[in-house]
């Protein structure tokens, strides 16, 4: 894909070194999960095609819900405003629930839907994040099932957005400003 005016785009992480991950990470689950009733909650938007990808590699009767909150808007830098658009449409109690998100950055998200999830009974939390940002962590969150350490950079696609823009990436890449 071509990037916008004043924009560059470098490939971090492929689509095949991705889904080689994943599927190592829905073994995994799949081990650990067995005989648990498990609902997996993807938060939107960012999580939706590592949700989808994730989810086919897990070979047990699960569920999945989806939460969404407020994030950086178009801008690259977090607000710290952690706010509920959609919260979700099941009740977890008596489940076990893994939270599935594209990137751990301050922490303050996470931090804050773990809380949150944590208060409606469910038998256990987990989560899973494709990225993790350690460089820029404010709050510590338990990242149980972890894709990718990467640098601290800015990146898009693979369901990461600026400004709704490159979700459809196939790759991870990091976003380049040519016109600072
Ligand atoms: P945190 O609350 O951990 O700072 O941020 C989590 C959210 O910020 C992520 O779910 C994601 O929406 C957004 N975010 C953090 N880092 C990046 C990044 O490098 N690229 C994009 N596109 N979003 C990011």
């Amino acid at each position: 894909m071509q990037a916008a005016q004043g924009e560059r785009l470098e490939v971090l992480l492929s689509a095949q070194q991705i889904a080689s991950r994943i599927q190592n990470l829905g073994k995994r689950i799949t081990l650990d999960y067995q005989n648990k009733p498990l609902i997996l909650i993807g938060i939107l938007k960012g999580s939706f095609i590592f949700l989808a990808d994730l989810v086919r590699y897990i070979d047990l009767p699960i569920s999945v819900d989806f939460m969404a909150l407020s994030s950086y808007g178009s801008s690259t830098k977090s607000s710290g405003v952690v706010r509920i658009i959609k919260d979700l449409d099941h009740s977890i109690e008596g489940h076990h629930v893994l939270v599935v998100e594209d990137i751990v950055d301050t922490g303050l998200t996470l931090n804050y839907i773990y809380g949150h999830v944590k208060s409606r009974g469910a038998l256990s939390v987990k989560i899973c994040s494709l990225l993790d940002k350690p460089d820029r962590r404010q709050v510590a969150v338990p990242l149980h099932y972890k894709g990718f350490e990467i640098p601290d950079e800015f990146v898009v696609g693979y369901g990461l957005d600026v400004g709704e823009r490159y979700r459809n990436l196939p790759d991870v890449c990091k976003l380049v400003r040519t016109d600072a």
